[in-house]
């Protein structure tokens, strides 16, 4: 049997007695990392053959654990931190199991994505796990474009060296949409002497970490589109109105860039297409 055992994110406590006993009963135990492994296996006091099983040789490694298991091995499998198979390497081994009849099971623990939702203070009742946000330009704007139309909560890890550039986006484009407030909750070294949980809106987050440089390990959790507030704009934009609205404000002496403001966040349009609107009356902004 596989047996998919969650580790700490951080603090040793938060280890399940049913973890342990696994973890002493196998006959063998493979690791991402068998030196961080050693490390947790010393502090309990379990001695246990480890192999490493990592992304760069999972392909080669996983047919042999398939073998071992095939012929009635206990084998648990853990990753560095959390729950193997989410954002760590897991889910072929899992897959390869499943495919071929061998009974896997979970021991459930530590996972940073559901404690920092939890944390977050957003809606919990449906949300989107993002993984890892990228790192190339196209796999980043396929991400921001999802997020203008989630309704769900969105969860995802970031590196904290682009925690400020995804931070500047996310002002970017919530401030298009007519969304500024919209709420961001960043969790930092979740369980760990430091942990730290900072909620406000993007621009909010952006002032406090661009004098504190980010450090350590970050989920980031984004709130759905404010459906609500949606639902008490005026909306869906009738041409007239949204020019009516502009020329009210511009002539009770609104700059008009002011004016352009408060009829995209009343209207809920984004800058360009308030713009295309007024521009078709004459107006001047
Ligand atoms: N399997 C893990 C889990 O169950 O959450 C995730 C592993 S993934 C390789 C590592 C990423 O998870 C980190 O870069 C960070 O974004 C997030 N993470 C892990 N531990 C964390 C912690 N203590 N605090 C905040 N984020 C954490």
């Amino acid at each position: 049997m596989l047996y998919v055992v969650a580790t700490p994110i951080g603090n040793l406590e938060d280890i399940s007695a049913r973890a342990l006993r696994i973890l002493s009963e196998v006959e063998l135990i493979a690791a991402e990392d068998t030196r961080h492994t050693l490390g947790l296996l010393t502090h309990f006091g379990i001695k246990k053959p480890l192999v490493s099983y990592y992304e760069h040789n999972k392909l080669s490694r996983g047919p042999e654990l398939l073998a071992k298991l095939e012929a009635g091995a206990d084998i648990a499998l853990v990753s560095d931190a959390g729950l193997p198979g989410i954002c760590d390497p897991g889910y072929e081994l899992i897959k390869s199991c499943v495919d071929a009849g061998i009974e896997v099971t979970v021991v459930p623990g530590p996972c940073a994505c559901v404690t920092a939702l939890v944390l977050s203070g957003l809606p919990t009742d449906g949300f989107v796990f993002e993984g890892f946000i990228g790192t190339d330009n196209k796999s980043r704007r396929a991400f921001f474009d999802r997020l203008r139309s989630e309704p769900r909560t969105t969860v995802c890890y970031e590196a904290p060296h682009r925690i400020i550039k995804t931070l500047e986006e996310l002002c970017r484009i919530f401030t298009e949409a007519g969304e500024p407030a919209r709420r961001v909750a960043i969790m930092r070294e979740l369980t760990k002497t430091h942990e730290e949980a900072v909620r406000g809106s993007a621009a909010e987050l952006l002032a406090r970490f661009e004098n504190d440089p980010p450090r350590g390990e970050f989920v980031l959790c984004i709130a759905g589109t404010d459906n609500t507030a949606r639902a008490n704009i005026e909306g869906p934009a009738d041409d007239d109105a949204v020019r009516g609205y502009y020329g009210g404000l511009t002539a009770g002496g609104a700059a008009p860039k002011e004016a352009l403001k408060q009829t995209m966040e009343r209207f809920g349009l984004t800058r360009n297409d308030a713009y295309k609107i007024i521009k078709v009356s004459g107006g001047n902004s």
